[in-house]
């Protein structure tokens, strides 16, 4: 089961340290079977060996090693930090930041040429969703365009564009029909579910049999909070 914290631009490097530090801690005493990451921002990023039960990652780079790319992180400086832990084609990224499906194949096969674990991010916007499960499909299989889906380092998260950050997730029946289909083709591969995931909301989602774990923003800031949730997918994987 795999808990992961999408700080997105949240937290400084000062607040990070204090959160992972503590969540470090937590996971010490409270031993899990959950897969627990962190994302922080660049900014922020600390030595991912002084964590023992946390993978720390990285919500963006790019794909090169080094070189002439003004503003953006390559391999080079993420290596020096340990991360090996990185998000791909979050929907911030591809409406915000223009990340094109072409782009995102490029990060991603430069991601798996180097080895890192992935959770490449999939998801549709309100008026796909609107039109149907058959689109919301289709929309999603367009965005493996370019994705080899038999790198063995790969988890997928499944979050509707218009359940991010909204306070609103989908619902739980609906979710278990998209992970399901996902299953399908996908096989072995670890479905997480990402969308306004709080602590009311995260058990039935994860018990779901199609769901491996979840990617949490807003809830995931306060470690606290996120001690809680790991807590939840605890008791869920243990029954
Ligand atoms: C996310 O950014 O990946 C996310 C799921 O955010 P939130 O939990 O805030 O909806």
């Amino acid at each position: 089961m795999i808990v992961a914290a999408n700080f997105k631009t949240n937290h400084t490097r000062e607040s990070t340290a204090n959160y992972l530090e503590a969540l470090n801690l937590f996971l010490d005493a409270y031993s899990t079977f959950c897969d627990v990451r962190v994302y922080p921002t660049a900014s922020s990023f600390l030595k991912a060996d002084l964590y023992s039960h946390i993978k720390l990652g990285a919500q963006n780079f790019y794909p090169i090693i080094n070189g002439a790319c003004t503003g953006e992180i390559g391999a080079q400086q993420l290596s020096e930090f340990g991360v090996k832990n990185v998000l791909i084609g979050h929907s911030e990224r591809r409406a915000a930041l223009k990340e094109t499906q072409e782009f995102i194949a490029k990060k991603y096969a430069f991601a798996k040429e180097n080895g890192w674990d992935i959770i490449y991010c999939i998801g549709e916007p309100k008026d796909v969703r609107d039109n149907g499960f058959e689109n919301v499909m289709e929309y999603l299989w367009g965005e493996f365009d370019g994705i080899d889906i038999n790198y063995e380092k790969l988890s997928i998260a499944y979050e509707p564009i218009w359940a991010i950050g909204t306070g609103i997730s989908a619902e739980v029946k609906d979710i278990a029909k998209v992970l399901d289909t996902l299953k399908s083709r996908l096989n072995n591969i670890p479905l997480l579910y990402g969308g306004s995931v709080n602590i009311e909301n995260l058990s039935s989602i994860i018990s779901l049999k199609s769901c491996n774990g979840a990617l949490i923003g807003n809830a995931s800031l306060d470690v606290a909070n996120f001690c809680k949730l790991i807590q939840i997918a605890q008791n869920v994987q243990k029954q």
